[in-house]
């Protein structure tokens, strides 16, 4: 296609997950008017925070806690989400195969008889004193935890609850900076959505319709080029020319690769991703009312009845969201499901008689970097200025020196839109 056929746009957002959906919002925002495009290569918006529903079930990909940064970053936009916190007294710790009284919470720790009263001092001390130490970027969490806690079981535990929140089974890769500071968050409180993260993207892409933001699914960006009015060209061939571009939510070699950059994203240090299984499952009714939240102590195991705390589930029923953590031991799919399913026999008999709908995601990306220490961690992380790409700007998980998961899109995703809305 010819430049002088090209459509034209006042800025362009290319991705329609979590970070395109608050990057489209915020620029609409900032730059009232305009003509912003957003762009999506698969068929509906909402990337990996999509819900899906099986006869008035709803279940998300995997289990999905709203932390404070994500739900402050969203009022801000305007967008509220119904929700509620769960409670995490009765939660249960799995250790040796069986369920014990668990430690999520600070007076079943002060209690637990898995630890001696000199472990359960150090490890509530860690855990409730932890104020997030940015000085900790370069060290990793098992050193870090090495340093604090005075017995290996002692470590266990204590990462056993760091792990829920962080979603990584590697204390021996991860800045001790990016697992502090989250978990510092984390412990100002989460929620579980009414109707799954589906409601939060349903009610960004509204509130971006309001704004006059234009959707277009199935369009997929295969090429930017930079200048002063960066064209982005479609797999299609079809180009757009705008002042400004967010690559919202692609992974870091992808963005790369669309601006030519392959062998900087290709020999990135940053690039390692973080996957997860999980096990989400419809059930007619609850077996066990009780053994709603277990965490794995000696095994990254995680379960959890979602709608005993959000509406996800009609009348009597319930969604159980499970998952296994990467703690790069290498097993195979067959046997993470194997142990998913006998953490639900043992939480759950006889599950398998009220089963609606089972889903197992064997490796989906909980995030597309890790914050390794040994790449500085969040401060070692890429801004959202392209070098040598003006008008060019990216978001995502892997962007920015603050936040992890979906708190780390919604920052990202503000100060890229911000900058993009400033050259308009
Ligand atoms: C199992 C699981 C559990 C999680 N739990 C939590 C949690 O409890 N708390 C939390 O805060 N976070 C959690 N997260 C993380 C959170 O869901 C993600 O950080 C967030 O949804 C990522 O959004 P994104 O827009 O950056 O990326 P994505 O959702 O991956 O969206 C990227 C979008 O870009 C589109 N795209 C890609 N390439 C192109 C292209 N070339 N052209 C056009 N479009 C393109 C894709 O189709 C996609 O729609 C979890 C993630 C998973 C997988």
């Amino acid at each position: 296609m010819s430049a002088g056929a090209d459509e034209q746009a006042d800025a362009v957002v290319v991705g329609a997950g979590l970070t395109g959906l608050v990057a489209a919002v915020r620029l609409a925002q900032a730059a009232r008017g305009r003509r912003v495009l957003l762009l999506e290569a698969g068929a509906e918006p909402g990337g990996r925070a999509r819900t899906t529903e099986h006869h008035g079930f709803r279940l998300g990909l995997g289990p999905r806690a709203l932390y404070r940064t994500t739900r402050d970053g969203l009022r801000a936009l305007g967008v509220r989400v119904p929700g509620r916190s769960p409670d995490l007294g009765g939660a249960r710790a799995l250790r040796d195969g069986v369920l014990h009284p668990g430690y999520a919470a600070a007076g079943p720790l002060l209690r637990t008889p898995l630890l001696t009263l000199r472990e359960r001092v150090a490890v509530a001390r860690l855990l409730g004193l932890a104020r997030g130490r940015s000085d900790l970027a370069g060290t990793d969490a098992a050193q870090w935890l090495g340093d604090r806690l005075p017995t290996e079981r002692a470590r266990q535990a204590a990462f056993a609850v760091l792990r829920i929140s962080s979603y990584t089974g590697r204390p021996d890769l991860i800045g001790a900076d990016a697992l502090s500071l989250h978990f510092a968050e984390v412990r100002r409180g989460v929620e579980y959505v009414d109707g799954g993260w589906r409601t939060l993207t349903d009610a960004l892409l509204a509130r971006a319709r309001e704004l006059g933001v234009e959707l277009r699914t199935g369009w997929r960006c295969a090429v930017v080029e930079g200048g002063p009015r960066p064209r982005i060209v479609s797999a299609d061939g079809h180009a757009v020319r705008s002042r400004s571009v967010v690559l919202a939510g692609l992974p870091q070699r992808a963005a790369g690769q669309l601006l030519g950059l392959a062998e900087a994203g290709a020999d990135s240090p940053a690039a390692r991703p973080l996957h997860t299984a999980c096990l989400d499952v419809a059930l007619s009714r609850l077996p066990d009312p009780r053994s709603t939240l277990v965490f794995g102590v000696d095994e990254p195991l995680y379960l959890s009845v979602f709608s005993r705390t959000a509406r996800l589930a009609p009348q009597g029923g319930a969604v159980v969201h499970l998952a296994r953590y990467d703690d790069g031991s290498g097993l195979g799919a067959s046997e993470v499901r194997k142990r998913l399913y006998e953490l639900l026999d043992l939480s759950q008999p006889g599950w398998r008689d009220a089963v609606v709908h089972e889903r197992f995601l064997p490796r989906i990306t909980t995030m597309t970097a890790l914050p390794e220490a040994r790449t500085g961690g969040l401060t070692g992380r890429p801004g959202v200025r392209v070098p040598g790409h003006q008008g060019v700007f990216v978001a995502g998980d892997w962007v920015g020196p603050h936040g992890l998961l979906a708190d780390a899109c919604v920052l990202s995703a503000t100060r890229a839109a911000e900058a993009a809305a400033a050259r308009l």
